[in-house]
């Protein structure tokens, strides 16, 4: 796998088992499972159908009870490599809210339920506490956030895209685990997995604004840069373009609701830089969507 990463940290582990993955080294050395999946998963050579299988493919299928089988079979290989089963899993539903469900033992395999229940629909992270539960999110740029407290064995994912970044989802759902598992911040580990990167990811003014009102001006002017845009002829247009750092976004979010620096480990690899390995909506490849994750199961238990 040739992957471009913006900096020599080792952030993640590259698996080339029979459908290749990532996995963050610093969860893996706490034991627990977790990836995040490529474009090399895409081809099914069971049923010949190339591009399709995690999520996006219900979408695009007229018929969905010919399809939610397929998807589910193209997930479960995925959760099999870790450890685990889409008979363990909780999805989020990634309306770009930050609504973040604690799920119980009910809501595991609703997956693909038509429709969603009523509780699963607006949810972009899921946190939970029951033992081998398996959380998935999704991302096209949107990097997810894995969240672990192996001492209290509960686990989280979010799907933080510019707006759920913004609403601060990753900061929601570490408060919704000190309120229902008594986790105490200092001992969550945090891992921002591949999204784009602030080079990629040209914003609106509109985008600063909204920092700058519901953060601060200083945290804008931090997270937010204008580069200058270039039009067809690659000259310079004055004034530029807003980018937006959505790993230091996250990683500023998680700082601030407690979680130790030594505890955060942040993405180096951007979905549209390396958009031959990763889907990415940006890079215009969205045929489907990368998906993250993880396991409630540590080796501290
Ligand atoms: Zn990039």
């Amino acid at each position: 796998m040739q992957l471009k990463y913006s900096n020599d940290e080792k952030v993640f582990n590259i698996h080339t088992d029979e459908i290749p993955y990532l996995s963050v080294a610093m969860l893996d050395g706490l034991g627990v499972p977790n990836l995040y999946s490529t474009r090399l998963l895409s081809y099914d050579e069971e049923s010949g159908r190339g591009s399709e299988g995690l999520r996006t493919a219900l979408m695009k299928w007229e018929d969905k009870e010919e399809a939610a089988p397929h998807i589910a079979g193209m997930r479960d290989k995925l959760a099999r490599q870790i450890g685990s089963s889409i008979e363990h899993e909780c999805v989020t539903d990634q309306k770009h809210t930050n609504y973040v469900h604690v799920a119980k033992k009910e809501d595991i395999g609703l997956t693909w339920q038509e429709p969603r229940p009523l509780h699963l629909q607006y949810v972009d992270g899921i946190v939970s506490d029951i033992p081998d539960i398996l959380l998935t999110a999704f991302g096209g740029d949107c990097p997810p956030v894995y969240l672990a407290d192996p001492g209290r064995n509960a686990v989280g994912i979010v799907h933080a895209g510019w707006k759920g970044t913004l609403a601060r989802i990753p900061a929601v759902a570490i408060s919704q685990m000190v309120v229902h598992f008594g986790s105490d911040p200092k001992n969550i580990y945090a891992a921002i997995g591949p999204g784009v990167c602030r080079d990629c990811y040209e914003m609106g003014d509109e985008v600063y604004q909204a920092f700058a009102s519901e953060w601060s001006r200083a945290d804008a002017d931090a997270l937010l840069s204008k580069y200058p845009a270039r039009d067809e002829k690659g000259c310079e247009i004055m004034g530029g373009k807003y980018h937006l750092d959505l790993f230091a976004a996250n990683k500023l979010t998680l700082l601030r609701a407690g979680v130790q620096e030594s505890h955060i480990a942040v993405s180096n690899l951007c979905t549209m830089c390396n958009s031959d390995i990763f889907y990415s909506y940006r890079a215009g490849r969205l045929e489907n969507e990368n998906a993250a994750m993880i396991v409630n199961r540590s080796k501290v238990r």
